[in-house]
C-alpha cells in the first residue's frame, strides 16, 4: 500500500479485480510454466516460515484455512454488513480441537460445525474481551474436528477496516459509497478471519446491496456485471487475510486495454481512464522484467476523495485515490506501485508486519524501475530524490529502532506505526544499492527467480538473506558481503555505501530557487511551463522554513498556490503559508482540509496549524466541519495531533 510518500509513493494498496466473474479460467496461467497458484491443499507445506505473528490469534499451525466463502449483506442504513462466514479447513496438528480467530467489534450471533454425517450442529465459542491493538481472540470448541465451520456475525457501524459514506459525500451526490481498507490488520473489523499473512486462503462471496449499488470485491469482478443488487465473486488465487477486500456505490466500468481497466462513479471515469492509460503498458514492462502477471485482470478503483491513503493493492483491483489524477500524469506513479505489489506483496508476501519492507520496499523498487522503463530516468531519478529527502527528514525524528527494516518483535504495539521511510524508500535503496553492485542484469533475473522461487508464500526477512546469499551474493563473489547485507537489514539509518542519486533536473530547480530568493526574480515561465508536479514540489521542499508575506504573496501571483488541485503541491504549500502567518489562505486551507482526507496529504497542513493558537482553532473548527468525510484512520491521525498540541500549548 501507500502511506505516505510523496509522488511516487503514496500508500498503496494494490487490488485487482477481475472482470470475468465465475469464470475460473480469468486466472491467468503462468505464461512460461513456473509456478501458477498452488492448489489451497499445498500451502501448509509451503508456507514453512514457523514464525509467530504478534499481531493475531489465530494459530496457523495447528488449524488453516483453506478456503473462506462468504454470504453478506450491504446495509447502508445500519452502516453495517450481516451474513456469514463458512471456512474450509485443514486440521494440521492432530490434537487440535479448536479454531481461534481474530475478529474487532464484531457481533457475533451463531458458530456451526459440519459434521461428518453433512449435518450442521452448534458449536461453543467464547469472545474474549477486546484488546486495543488486537481486538478480540473469538475461540471455537470443534471436538469433531469439523472440515467446514460456519460463523453468523455482523459488523459494527465503526468498523476500523469499513468506511460508509452519504450521498452527499460522493461525486454523484446520490448514492452512498462503502469500501474496506483491511491492511494492516482490519480485515478482522469485517470478517471474522485468521488475520495473519502466514495463512492464504482462496474465496468466494455472494452479497446483496440496494438495487442501483454495484459490489465490487478483491476477486473477478465482470465488467459487465449487470447491477440488480446481487453479485457473485470468486477468487481462485489464495491470498492472505489483508487482501480481503470490498467497495459498493454507484461504480461504472471504462476499459483501458483487454485485461485492464477502470471503475468509478460516472462523473469520475473519463478523466481516470485518461489519467491511466498506460496501465496495460506498465503491465508489460512489468512482465518483461519479472514474469507474468498471475491474476488475470488488473482493475482500478477510483475511490471518493476521504480515502486515507495513496492506493490499497488489492488483487485484480488496485484502490486508487483519486488525488493523483492530476491531469498530466505526473503522479501515476502510484499506480505503477500498486501494479507493482501483483510481485511483491500479494504474490511474495512477509510473513509478519515486522517484515513490512519485503512488500513495501520491493514493490518501491520496482515501481521506480516501471517509472524509468515508461517516463524516463530523469523522472525515476527526481522521485528517488524526493524519497530519500522525505527519509532524511523522518529518520531524524524517528527512533532508531523503527529504522531497521527488519523490526524486531515487540517493536510496534500496532502494526499501522511502522515508518514508510524506512520500509517503503530506505527499501527500495537497498535494492538500488544491490542493483547497483550486481549490475542490472545479475540483480534482474535474481529478482525474478526470487518471485518464481517464493510465489504464493509468506515469509520471513530471515528467508530472503538466505535466499540472496544463496543465489545472488555466492555465485556473483566478492561483489556484496553478508556483513554489508544485514547492515542495510539490521541496523538504523542508512549504510555509507548507499548509492546517491544526482538530479540534473532538480539541480535547475535550485538554482531557480536560490535566484529567487537572492533577488525576487521569479523563475520564467519558459523555464517553469516544462515542470512537472515533481519539480514544482522540489520547488517548495527547498525553501526557508518561513517567507514573508510579499514573497507568498509574489509566489502567488505568478504561480496561483493557493487553491491549487494538485494535493501534492498544497500539502507543501499550505504548511508554509501557515508557519508564515499567511493568513490569506487559510480560506483554501479549509477547503482543502475539507475536501480531501487522505492523510499523507492533509497532515502537515494540521500539524503546521496547531503550533499556534489561532492556527489550532482553526484546524479544529475545520476538522468539526471535516470528519464526517474522514475515514476513521484518518480521523484517528487528526486527533492525536490535537490533543497533543492541547497538551503542551504553544507558546
Ligand atoms: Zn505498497
Amino acid at each position: 500500500m501507500r502511506l505516505q510518500l510523496l509522488m511516487t509513493r503514496l500508500l498503496t494498496i494494490c487490488f485487482a479485480a477481475t472482470l470475468a466473474a465465475g469464470c475460473s479460467r480469468d486466472a491467468a496461467p503462468p505464461a512460461d510454466g513456473s509456478a501458477g497458484a498452488p492448489a489451497a491443499t499445498d500451502q501448509a507445506e509451503m508456507t514453512t516460515a514457523a514464525e509467530h505473528d504478534e499481531y493475531s490469534y489465530a494459530e496457523p499451525d495447528k488449524v488453516r484455512t483453506e478456503d473462506l466463502a462468504l454470504q453478506l449483506d450491504v446495509d447502508f442504513d445500519n452502516r453495517q454488513l450481516t451474513g456469514t462466514a463458512t471456512y474450509t479447513l485443514d486440521w494440521l496438528d492432530e490434537d487440535a480441537t479448536q479454531l481461534v480467530l481474530d475478529t474487532r467489534d464484531l457481533s457475533i450471533e451463531k458458530v456451526v460445525g459440519e459434521r461428518s454425517d453433512g449435518r450442521w450442529e452448534d458449536l461453543e465459542y467464547e469472545l474474549a474481551d477486546a484488546d486495543e491493538n488486537l481486538g478480540s481472540k473469538l475461540t471455537i470448541e470443534a471436538p469433531q474436528r469439523s472440515s467446514r465451520i460456519r460463523v453468523t456475525y455482523a459488523t459494527s457501524p465503526d468498523a476500523s477496516g469499513l468506511q460508509w459514506l452519504t450521498p452527499a459525500m460522493t461525486e454523484g451526490g446520490e448514492t452512498p459509497f462503502m469500501f474496506s481498507q483491511s491492511q494492516q490488520i482490519h480485515a478482522r473489523s469485517w470478517v471474522p478471519v485468521q488475520d495473519t499473512t502466514r495463512v492464504r486462503f482462496t474465496y468466494t462471496a455472494n452479497v446483496t446491496a440496494p438495487d442501483d449499488v454495484m459490489v465490487l470485491m478483491s476477486a473477478d469482478n465482470d465488467p459487465d456485471a449487470a447491477r440488480d443488487g446481487t453479485y457473485s465473486f470468486e477468487m481462485p488465487q489464495p491470498i492472505p487475510s489483508y487482501l480481503l477486500a470490498i467497495a459498493a456505490g454507484d461504480l461504472v466500468f471504462e476499459p483501458i486495454s483487454e485485461r485492464a481497466g477502470v471503475w468509478a462513479e460516472p462523473a469520475a471515469v473519463e478523466a481516470a481512464v485518461a489519467e491511466f492509460a498506460d496501465t496495460e503498458k506498465m503491465i508489460q514492462v512489468t512482465e518483461e522484467l519479472y514474469g507474468p502477471y498471475r491474476w488475470g485482470r488488473y482493475d482500478l478503483l477510483i475511490l471518493p476523495p476521504s480515502f486515507p491513503y495513496g492506493g490499497m493493492e488489492n488483487p485484480r483491483l488496485s484502490f486508487i485515490t483519486p488525488t493523483v489524477i492530476v491531469g498530466d500524469q505526473s503522479l501515476v506513479a502510484l499506480i505503477a506501485h500498486e501494479l507493482a505489489h501483483s510481485w511483491s506483496g500479494n504474490l511474495v508476501t512477509f510473513s509478519t508486519s515486522n517484515d513490512a519492507w519485503l512488500n513495501e520496499g520491493i514493490t518501491s523498487y520496482v515501481e521506480n524501475r516501471i517509472v524509468e522503463e515508461l517516463y524516463g530516468k530523469a523522472r525515476a531519478d527526481m522521485e528517488n530524490v524526493i524519497g530519500r529527502n522525505e527519509l532524511a527528514v523522518e529518520f531524524e525524528e524517528i527512533d532508531p529502532s523503527l529504522q531497521r527494516l527488519a523490526l524486531k518483535p515487540g517493536t510496534l504495539d500496532d502494526p499501522d506505526g511502522s515508518s514508510s521511510a524506512t520500509v517503503y524508500t530506505k527499501g527500495a535503496w537497498f535494492m538500488q544499492f544491490l542493483e547497483q553492485r550486481f549490475g542490472r542484469e545479475t540483480f534482474d533475473a535474481f529478482l525474478r527467480g526470487y518471485f518464481d522461487h517464493f510465489a504464493f508464500q509468506s515469509i520471513p526477512t530471515t528467508k530472503f538473506i538466505e535466499y540472496t546469499k544463496a543465489h545472488l551474493l555466492e555465485p556473483n563473489p566478492g561483489i556484496v558481503s553478508a556483513a554489508e547485507l544485514e547492515e542495510w537489514i539490521y541496523e538504523p539509518g542508512i549504510p555509507d555505501n548507499a548509492p546517491q542519486t544526482d538530479s540534473p533536473r532538480f539541480n535547475a530547480v535550485d538554482t531557480a530557487r536560490a535566484a529567487w530568493l537572492d533577488d525576487g526574480t521569479v523563475p520564467a515561465q519558459s523555464l517553469t511551463s516544462e515542470w512537472t508536479t515533481q519539480e514544482w514540489v522540489h520547488f517548495l521542499e527547498g525553501m526557508p522554513e518561513t517567507l514573508s508575506i510579499e514573497q507568498l504573496d509574489a509566489l502567488d501571483d505568478a504561480y496561483g498556490f493557493t487553491g491549487t488541485p494538485n494535493g501534492e503541491l498544497a500539502q507543501r504549500w499550505y504548511p508554509l503559508a501557515v508557519r508564515s502567518g499567511y493568513t490569506q489562505a487559510n480560506d483554501a486551507i479549509a477547503e482543502f482540509l475539507v475536501d480531501i482526507g487522505r492523510r499523507k496529504l492533509i497532515m502537515p497542513t494540521y500539524a503546521a496549524l496547531v503550533q499556534t493558537p489561532e492556527g489550532l482553532q482553526l484546524a479544529e473548527e475545520t476538522f468539526a466541519e471535516a470528519r464526517p468525510g474522514y475515514h476513521p484512520i484518518t480521523t484517528g491521525s487528526v486527533e492525536a495531533v490535537i490533543a497533543e498540541a492541547k497538551q503542551a500549548p504553544a507558546q
